[in-house]
């Protein structure tokens, strides 16, 4: 069974969640360990989640403006 790594929106924690295929598909809104809340979303790269540089700087990579060049999101 695939594990899958959830946020919760309230507390920021992060858990992972084991479920079927099938379950994911129907839609799984996981639980929060911490504060019980169902708003929970699914974290797509959970490496990328835990990758900060030493001085707690987020390294999440800028979103690309209406102004952004060629080659922003791989246009
Ligand atoms: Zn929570």
């Amino acid at each position: 069974m695939p594990l899958y790594d959830y946020q919760c929106k309230g507390c920021q924690t992060v858990f992972e969640v084991r479920a079927t295929f099938t379950e994911k598909e129907a839609g799984l809104q996981p639980e929060c360990p911490q504060c019980h809340s169902k708003k929970t979303r699914q974290l797509l790269t959970p490496g990328l989640f835990f990758r900060k540089s030493d001085d707690g700087a987020d390294l999440t990579l800028p979103a690309c403006g209406p102004n952004a060049g060629p080659g922003c999101c791989g246009g």
